[in-house]
């Protein structure tokens, strides 16, 4: 922090100019009352409904269930933290808000792996863009898949239905000057660009807070699963219960039939209880990571061996360019990071619909400097170079990766996470590399860089009026770019998006879940989150997980026995 001010970064607000602001907004923030409190000795409980985890899936299957009349109750691992125990500095978020702190990777160390661990889960910490499932996704899974639902209405209404409560807009939303570069660079080389559609209260030029919706929201100008579902669940008439800091380490189940969970549940002593949970139906919405562990962990037959497998995680690489001294600071951390979209390359290389989107990320001091590290020679020169930190703008490359990797228990029945970015998808991510480093160059920049650490620094263009020797510079670095390509620990890979590990499909030899979502060899087992794509869905995947947990709750609703209902 002491250093914040050297680079021109103001940090996060402090709590009243937060509180004022939402107050302006006329958002009242909602306390989720915790059966923590009511915790100090090992416990028995009975629900109709479990729900194992807050995020995406597990906040819109608690709503539908406790708003159709079931006793819900919703575990979470994570914290669940109230608006004023935020701080909105990116380190804090990162330990607090993320899983394992923000330290989660594949086991060779060669990806980054970022995914929500708090009440909320993704929701918490995501960065609002709010992209339907592609049609060509759709027909895929339907026609590949045996899953015809994905292109009849009753996913579309279901998408719809999820649009509608977190209040998705693409109307009149303002851009930061990172997406302005970027979708000026996009129309100058002469590709495809278009907004993105965002799930936020407030869309307007310097809405208060929209920088921050990365680091906990304590404007909640995000319209997160705390702001919707979550508290629809908890105002249902009868209402759902829920629980924080509570792991829930096993399924637990009989004759082929759910029988509830078992968890740890830190109590209001402080000290970790037992938690039994009894209910009629188990919904698992632990995100792709935690998911398929729970299961694994839970001993089902797995007789197919899927459980844990088709793990995809949409590598993400990024360009940074430094924009000319002089023009105006990009400054990426200021307004809603993601509000641009580049479809340009999304056929891929191989014309198979699995290439990659190009967007532009949230990038605060932590980050940045990070990012800059890689892109400057240690010591003096990294000094230098972090000072620009305002004047730099980045595009990231989001390939939809068509191979897979694996998610398998260590010996602690903890989640490892096997991946390697194969030939295809690093064919898919030179293409976004290339398009996007054309981008940055159309729009004027006077430097641009990818994270091949092979490379090095920033690579200075000619001026904008030395055309030629501009465009050679260019394709002088395209070319860097594919002849180094991503040998293992050369070159920052990212993922954000985890998807896939208990896959939905048609037949109980080739997945995990069934169409309804329910496990096939357990029944009354269900999942509901992102795990459940049978592929990646080659759009940032928020949407596309709670319209597929809305359409899981109407199957779960109709398994339920009215004689449930109070
Ligand atoms: C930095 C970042 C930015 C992103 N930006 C976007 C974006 O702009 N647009 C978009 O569409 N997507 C975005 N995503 C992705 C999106 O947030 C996720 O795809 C989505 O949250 C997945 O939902 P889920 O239900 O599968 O899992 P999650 O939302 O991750 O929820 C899983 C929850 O389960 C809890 N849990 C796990 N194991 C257990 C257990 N054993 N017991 C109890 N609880 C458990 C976890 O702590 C977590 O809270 C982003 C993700 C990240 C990390």
């Amino acid at each position: 922090m002491a250093n914040w001010s050297l680079l021109g970064y103001a940090g996060p607000e402090p709590p009243e100019r937060v509180a004022a602001a939402r107050q302006a907004a006329g958002r009242t923030e909602h306390i989720f009352q915790m059966l923590n409190s009511s915790i100090t000795a090992d416990t028995s409980l009975d629900f109709d409904a479990v729900v194992i985890g807050s995020g995406c899936g597990g906040a819109v299957a608690a709503a539908e269930l406790a708003c159709a009349g079931h006793r819900v109750l919703v575990l979470e691992k994570g914290k669940y933290f109230s608006l004023s125990e935020m701080s909105g500095v990116e380190g804090e978020a990162l330990d607090q808000l993320y899983e394992r702190g923000g330290l989660v990777s594949t086991e060779d160390t060669g990806l980054a792996v970022l995914a929500g661990g708090t009440f909320g889960g993704g929701s918490a910490i995501n960065w609002a863009c709010c992209l339907r499932t592609p049609d060509y996704v759709r027909q895929e899974w339907a026609t590949e898949h045996g899953l015809k639902r994905f292109a009849t209405d009753e996913f579309g209404d279901a998408l719809d239905a999820v649009c509608k409560r977190i209040n998705v807009t693409s109307t009149g939303i303002s851009h930061n000057r990172n997406n302005e570069l970027f979708i000026d660079g996009c129309q100058k080389a002469g590709y495809e660009v278009e907004d993105a559609p965002q799930n936020m209260a407030d869309v307007s030029p310097g809405a208060p807070g929209a920088g921050f919706i990365c680091a906990g929201d304590r404007y909640e100008i995000k319209q997160s699963m705390t702001v919707t579902f979550l508290r629809d669940a908890a105002a249902a008439r009868v209402p759902a219960q829920f629980a924080d800091r509570c792991k829930v380490s096993e399924v637990t189940h009989s004759k082929g039939v759910a029988t509830g969970v078992r968890a740890t549940i830190i109590g209001s002593d402080g000290q970790p209880h037992q938690l039994t949970i009894r209910a009629r139906v188990v919904v698992v919405a632990c995100g792709s990571i935690n998911s398929p562990a729970l299961l694994l962990r839970s001993r089902l037959p797995n007789k197919n061996g899927l459980i844990g497998k088709n793990l995809r995680l949409h590598p993400v690489s990024i360009v940074t360019a430094k924009v000319p001294a002089g023009a105006p600071d990009v400054v990426s951390w200021e307004g809603a990071p993601m509000t641009a979209v580049s479809n340009e390359c999304a056929r891929g290389p191989f014309g198979d619909n699995y290439g990659c989107k190009l967007e532009c990320p949230s990038i605060h001091a932590g980050l940045g400097a990070t990012g800059v590290a890689g892109l400057s020679k240690p010591g003096k020169h990294f000094k230098q170079e972090v000072l620009n930190l305002r004047r730099l703008t980045s595009i990231i490359v989001l390939v939809r990766d068509k191979d897979s990797g694996e998610v398998r228990l260590d010996k602690n029945g903890e989640p490892r996470l096997y991946y390697n970015l194969s030939e295809h998808d690093q064919a898919s991510m030179l293409d976004g590399l290339e398009k996007a480093i054309r981008i940055a160059a159309a729009s004027g920049v006077e430097a641009v860089g990818t994270t091949q650490t092979a490379l090095g620094a920033l690579r200075t263009l000619p001026p904008m009026s030395m055309v030629e020797a501009r465009a050679a510079a260019v394709d002088g670095l395209v070319a860097d770019v594919r002849r180094v390509g991503f040998p293992l620990y050369s070159v920052t890979l990212i993922s954000a998006h985890q998807m896939g590990t208990c896959k939905m499909g048609s037949s109980a030899q080739t997945s995990v879940v069934n169409a309804d979502g329910q496990n096939w060899e357990v029944s009354g087992l269900f999942v509901s989150d992102a795990s459940v794509f049978p592929t990646s869905s080659g759009s940032n995947p928020m949407l596309t997980t709670l319209g597929i947990a809305h359409m899981v709750a109407q199957q779960i609703k109709r398994q339920l026995q009215p004689s449930s209902r109070l």
